[in-house]
């Protein structure tokens, strides 16, 4: 499958949640937790999204599905604009969209069995009789690796592992054209979280699925994405293939976090960039570049002016004057559609 078809369009995304306070409760403030992320996810195609915690990738997430209501920005699903949608019709939507949570015990409900957990989807969508749907409970747990009689069994019979595979064999009951997966591997032990990966794989492959992948593990999302979206303090920083973000790096954010990952060979360097200092408070974000309180190579306009988003090299897109200033005049940066990764 070529990967060039857009299935998901986020243009100008933001959710600013009302800081109040006073004995009236007035609002005082926001907390920005997104602040303006654009980004396209084509057909089939694996886009991570990585970041520390607290950059805003998860409430990213869960505004793609309106699981949470964005402040401003739009996001358009195969041809349609979720962001306009009736409760109605973003419910019949939602079974092209499914998300897979990180925890896979706390997403699923301890008191029935996964048989109905697995059935609960289908229902709620109408789909198939009471005997189809025990059917396809059946050959997906079997899909995912688990065998039919499972379906008898409830959650706290199983492990980590089994439990997450449980999770994504209920995002495919609806048989969904994009997984939003947060976190998929991180409540697991490191011999499971492989294999679960492969599987996320595999079954990518079989039914022709695209996915968006949150993590906050750069090991986690270089292993399953072709390419790789870098979040700091509700923005995107960097966005390009997951070849190149790994291999050449543009943002000083990015560098640092690449950094930070253990290596397996003990006898090989790498140049190490220690941040300084933690994460500003998303309620008072610096000004202009937000990482400049971190940034060992921040130069003074960084604290003036916030940098755009621009194309420096075919397909890898970075937010830093350390580019900018270079190519200052020139016409190569191209600027990205609607601020949005094309
Ligand atoms: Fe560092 Fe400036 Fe680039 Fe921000 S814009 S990452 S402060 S060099």
């Amino acid at each position: 499958m070529t990967k060039t078809q857009p299935l998901l369009q986020v243009e100008n995304l933001k959710k600013h949640f009302p800081v109040r306070g006073g004995v009236l409760g007035k609002q005082v403030g926001n907390v920005k937790a997104v602040d303006g992320v654009s980004f396209t996810v084509n057909k089939g195609e694996t886009l991570g999204i990585v970041g520390e915690s607290g950059c805003g990738k998860s409430t990213t997430g869960r505004m793609l599905l309106r699981l949470i209501e964005s402040t401003e920005g739009k996001v358009v699903f195969d041809g349609k604009e979720v962001t306009a949608l009736s409760q109605n019709e973003l419910r019949k939507l939602r079974r092209d969209m499914q998300m897979v949570f990180q925890d896979p015990f706390a997403s699923l409900n301890p008191r029935h069995t996964v048989g109905k957990i697995l059935e609960e989807p289908l229902k709620v969508h109408g789909i198939g009789s009471s005997a189809e749907r025990k059917k396809r409970v059946k050959e997906l747990l079997e899909t995912v690796g688990l065998s039919s009689y499972h379906a008898k069994r409830y959650p706290h019979q199983f492990s980590g592992g089994q439990r997450q595979r449980i999770g994504i064999a209920r995002a495919l009951m609806t048989r969904p054209k994009l997984i939003i997966a947060d976190e998929p591997v991180s409540a697991l032990d490191v011999s499971i979280q492989s294999q679960v990966l492969n599987l996320m794989q595999d079954l990518q492959k079989e039914f022709g699925l695209t996915y968006i992948v949150i993590a906050h593990d750069l090991g986690v999302v270089r292993h399953i994405s072709d390419r790789v979206g870098v979040m700091y303090l509700g923005k995107m920083v960097e966005l390009t293939t997951s070849e190149k973000l790994y291999d050449k790096p543009l943002h000083p954010y990015t560098q640092a976090l690449l950094s930070a990952v253990p290596v397996p060979d003990p006898l090989f360097k790498k140049d190490s960039i220690v941040l300084q200092g933690d994460i500003p408070s998303p309620s008072n974000p610096p000004p202009g570049c937000t990482f400049h309180t971190r940034c060992p190579f921040k130069m003074d306009v960084c604290e003036k002016k916030v940098p755009q988003m621009l194309e420096h090299e075919e397909g890898h897109y970075a937010a830093c004057h350390l580019y900018t200033e270079e190519k200052q005049g020139a016409s190569q940066n191209k600027e990205m559609v609607g601020g949005g990764a094309v």
